[in-house]
């Protein structure tokens, strides 16, 4: 077996895991899965189907690897590329189908067509609206908010959209593309019945489902689940996720899919009967409870999202923006808040000297509000914003996730004045150079 094969198996037995080998990390170029199936494992996945016709691909390349991708591919496989799939419309996948059409039409042959669900041009809109906002969040999520990068203003369109459902052949080879609303609300997943090779998109990232994102658009759990349930369903041999590394075996495919379901068909349930007993959001984020087997599997590990998020999100799906506490309706300004209880606690110093200790302490829930109403109350005052800084980059460091680390990584470099301590644990942070496809 090749190098992703080899860490798939690892990653599957316990020899290996995700905070090591985390599931957006750097890239292992492309390797052969099954007759005529290629992967890339990159920052994100690319799947290659060869048929008579040329190549079915799924997802070409993100915004930054296109013709690194491109390269590689072409390595291992002289065929034109027929079809292109977006499992999504994320930048992470939907790029790359230019330089296939230039090839196409330097060596005079047929244009590629692509082929996504319907909500995706509407998507490409939305992120022509809100480039800026997109590039802040996605530089904390990703870079601690550090090196914003320009949101692209340009996308491919897909050439044929589908709501529900699409079967078609290409080359010989059938294939069926479904509609599962998801981590997006125009996810699609891909099944080639012959080959038994199943593209999941971002439906199964080998971590707990992006299904929390705090900074992103809503996520939609009980439909997700529903997703992977009709794909476990499928008898596929070969799981080809959007994210990390292959599933290899019928017997695995069928339980990392179940299990990611069961996931979130608990945190859903949890989440809406204590919904329906009127509970706020404060009892239900401190509430809910992951059961321990699923806890314990090394494809639903948080080091990119968390439980914790996902419920979150589910309140919000079901109920509206108040969170159940009275104050937070109308709130005062955070910064007349936070002056009020330094007067009373001594002064923001007094706060901030009591931040560091619950901090040392290893409380960084209740650390992080004292940090932050001593820095509201004394915005000029650098010993207070320093103290906030280091609380934050400790609090980073100590986090699961790459979402609770990107936000308090930027954190920590705001309250330093650009200053913390650099990137986040390896292995933790998404490095920026994987992003950029340079190989390690
Ligand atoms: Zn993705």
């Amino acid at each position: 077996m090749g190098k992703i094969l080899d860490t798939a198996e690892a990653l599957w037995t316990g020899e290996s895991n995700t905070y090591s080998q985390h599931p957006f990390g750097p890239p292992y170029g492309v390797e052969p899965i099954t007759e005529g199936v290629w992967f890339y494992k990159g920052f994100a996945g690319t799947t290659a189907v060869e048929t008579q016709d040329g190549l079915v691909m799924i997802d070409p390349a993100s915004m930054f690897d296109s013709q690194v991708k491109f390269d590689a591919f072409r390595q291992v496989t002289s065929s034109r590329l027929n079809t292109a799939i977006f499992s999504h419309g994320h930048t992470d996948h939907v790029f790359g189908v230019e330089l296939y059409v230039a090839e196409s039409q330097q060596q005079g042959w047929p244009k590629p067509v692509v082929i996504a669900h319907q909500a995706m041009p509407a998507r490409f809109r939305r992120y022509r609206r809100t480039d800026g906002w997109n590039s802040v969040i996605n530089s904390r999520q990703f870079r601690g908010g550090v090196d914003q990068v320009p949101w692209p203003r340009q996308y491919y369109e897909p050439d044929i959209t589908y709501a529900e459902k699409m079967d078609i052949s290409v080359g010989g080879v059938p294939l069926m593309i479904r509609h599962s609303r998801g981590e997006t609300d125009d996810h699609t997943w891909v099944y080639f019945p012959e080959q038994k090779v199943l593209c999941t998109g971002d439906l199964f990232i080998w971590a707990v489902p992006n299904t929390g994102n705090p900074q992103k658009v809503q996520r939609y759990a009980s439909d997700w689940a529903r997703g992977l349930r009709e794909m476990a369903a499928l008898g596929a041999e070969y799981l080809l996720p959007g994210h990390g590394f292959p599933v290899m075996g019928a017997d695995r495919v069928h339980e990392a899919l179940s299990n990611t379901a069961a996931l979130l068909e608990s945190l859903q349930n949890q989440t809406i009967d204590l919904m329906n007993q009127g509970a706020s959001l404060d009892q239900l984020i401190h509430g809910f409870k992951v059961p321990a087997d699923l806890a314990a599997l090394p494809y639903l590990q948080p080091v990119y999202d968390e439980p914790e998020f996902i419920v979150r999100n589910i309140y919000r799906l079901y109920g509206g923006w108040y969170d159940g506490t009275p104050s937070h309706l109308k709130p005062a300004p955070e910064a007349a808040q936070a002056l009020e209880i330094a007067g009373l606690a001594g002064g923001a110093d007094k706060l901030a000297a009591r931040a560091e200790k619950l901090a040392q302490a290893g409380d960084f829930r209740l650390a992080c509000h004292l940090a932050d109403w001593a820095h509201l109350a004394a915005p000029e005052d650098q010993a207070v914003s320093a103290a906030a800084s280091r609380i934050y980059l400790a609090r980073a460091k100590a986090e699961p996730s790459t979402m609770a680390m990107g936000i308090y990584m930027a954190a920590a470099q705001e309250l330093g004045g650009g200053a913390g301590e650099g990137r986040l644990a390896k292995g933790q942070l998404i490095l920026a150079q994987s992003e950029r496809g340079e190989l390690e």
